[in-house]
């Protein structure tokens, strides 16, 4: 029987292209299969173009026989989060007021990814433009964490880590706010990546909060989030914030991370996100993985140091003035007008264009969507600008300076991800800042613009269920991520005797099928 190329790491799929062991169209085929089967119960995707990744995957096997590939990725197919602009394929953001906008243009990202030769799978579910944690806010309904189709796989870039978590797609990309890669990758024993801002290009990309955005790898392993890293990263003309710099190389640095020690790194135990940092929230099975993947890290010849970011403390705060007052602005392009969903307000034939803006806002937009509008509007608003968008301003620098002095004392900076594991579907929507406590780990990263990666640190012992190990390094150091990232895979790895999401109970073609009869009182 020939193998099951759904089960393997895109660099394992690459290795069985070039070896002629398969071809794109026969593992494309086994996704599309893999996402007939299963994703009726977890509903990853928001939009599947079969047709489209056939015929770029027959693209991609004309090319191998001539000889002239694009890229080492070349044929792996892919999947992407529905807030990425694609030319002829429906872009929603998980809200109703774009239900049916079929983008004229690729982002940069897209555009990069066509030209490395990845057939495109489909786009993945996400929270209302990008707002949550949990998936739950999209319009589109929930996706389900293939671990526990009851639980949240994360957020807002749910639909992207379980599509990769279900093996619907070896890669996919996700976009990171606050968390949105991270927080995902925790939760779904997924790699996840948010590059340093101004890495990957923001063209394209719908945007939620322009200082804080940022595209990324979404992977089962450090590897493969290197390889995609190289494809999608570096300058572009179109994105005035994109960094005009080549790129460190990042599959070389997962390479000799996973090879050799990290002997001479020093790495920071950031205080007030370790050992519950006196907050409480903090799942103690989730700290447990957290102290053991350090100790895996000291094993491997790194040196631990503590350091204090005391303005950590304020970051939840701090993000949460900055990016409604960031989004309020963005948003306000949806007006009816010019292109998405136009609502005419009932009984007025003689409507304004006001009265038919209200009508399509207030139809087209979520209840999170209305909260942080007009959460920002008030922030940004004159008499209240000082004091709540400037201060914020204010403590982001306090947060950047934090970030200065710890890295003068430790090569990278680690916590846990996200400070539990996944939650019930439905236990938080009612209580925002329940919500929004689920980020508490990964916005300073957001805030100063440093980049991030979430690697599987295993399974918290109360639940079964998987938790995240985070990396943080200076701006434009992306290498570390992939050197520390992959060295902690792989002692982990030889520990747990293979992949973590080897261990998931439900992955189970079969058992999938037979949940998803109990998912849908769930739905
Ligand atoms: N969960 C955070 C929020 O709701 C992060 C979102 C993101 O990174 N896109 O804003």
């Amino acid at each position: 029987m020939s193998r099951d190329w759904t089960r393997a790491t895109a660099a394992e799929i690459a290795d069985g292209l070039a070896a002629g062991e398969t071809t794109s169209v026969e593992v494309t085929q086994a996704h599309l299969d893999r996402i007939a089967a299963v994703d009726g119960a977890v509903h990853a995707f928001l939009h599947v173009d079969a047709d489209g990744a056939l015929a770029q995957a027959a693209e991609s096997d004309a090319r191998r026989a001539a000889g002239s590939l694009l890229s080492p990725l070349d044929g792996v197919p892919i999947a992407v989060k529905d807030v990425l602009a694609t030319e002829g394929l429906p872009t929603t953001c998980g809200s109703r007021i774009l239900e049916g906008w079929v983008p004229p243009y690729d982002a940069t990202v897209v555009r990069r990814l066509r030209a490395a030769g990845l057939p495109i799978l489909g786009k993945t579910n996400m929270d209302e433009f990008a707002m949550g944690s949990s998936t739950e806010h999209s319009a589109y309904g929930p996706t389900h964490n293939p671990w526990d189709l009851d639980r949240i796989p994360g957020g807002s870039g749910g639909g992207s880590a379980a599509a990769v978590a279900a093996f619907e797609a070896p890669l996919a990309i996700g976009t990171d706010t606050g968390g949105s890669i991270r927080q995902p990758g925790a939760v779904t024993g997924t790699v996840g990546v948010k590059p340093t801002y101004g890495g990957v290009s923001r063209y394209g990309l719908v945007a939620l909060a322009n200082s804080l955005d940022q595209a990324g790898p979404v992977t089962r392993t450090v590897l493969d989030a290197a390889l995609l890293h190289e494809v999608i990263g570096g300058h572009d003309p179109l994105d005035s914030t994109s960094i005009d710099q080549p790129l460190p190389a990042l599959v070389e640095a997962a390479r000799q991370g996973a090879a050799g020690g990290l002997s001479g790194l020093r790495v920071g135990v950031i205080t007030e996100l370790a050992a519950g940092g006196g907050q409480s929230g903090w799942q103690a099975g989730v700290m447990s993985r957290f102290q053991e993947s350090v100790d895996l890290l000291v094993a491997a010849g790194a040196e631990v140091v503590e350091v204090s970011c005391p303005s950590f403390v304020h970051a939840m705060a701090t993000y949460y003035l900055i990016l409604p007052a960031e989004a309020s602005s963005n948003l306000a392009k949806f007006d009816a007008m010019r292109y998405g969903l136009r609502v005419w307000p009932e009984g007025k034939p003689e409507a304004s264009a006001e009265d038919v803006m209200r009508a399509t806002r207030d139809a087209g937009f979520g209840d999170e969507v209305k909260r942080r509008i007009i959460l920002g509007t008030y922030a940004l608003s004159s008499g209240y600008y000082d004091a709540y968008y400037g201060q914020a301003q204010k403590v982001r620098t306090l947060i950047a300076r934090d970030f200065e002095a710890a890295f003068a004392r430790a090569d990278v900076l680690v916590s846990p991800t996200a400070p539990t594991t996944a939650f019930k579907l439905g236990e938080k929507l009612d209580d925002p800042i329940a919500m929004y406590l689920n980020d508490l780990a990964t916005i300073p990263a957001n805030l100063a613009g440093v980049p991030g990666i979430s690697v599987p640190s295993g399974l918290a012992d109360e639940d079964g269920l998987p938790a995240g190990f985070q990396v943080l390094a200076p701006a434009l150091a992306d290498d570390r991520l992939y050197r520390v990232g992959a060295a902690l895979e792989a002692a982990l790895e030889q520990k747990w005797g293979g992949p973590l999401l080897a261990q998931a109970p439900t992955l189970g073609l079969d058992m999938l099928a037979g949940a998803r009869n109990s998912t849908t009182e769930v739905n």
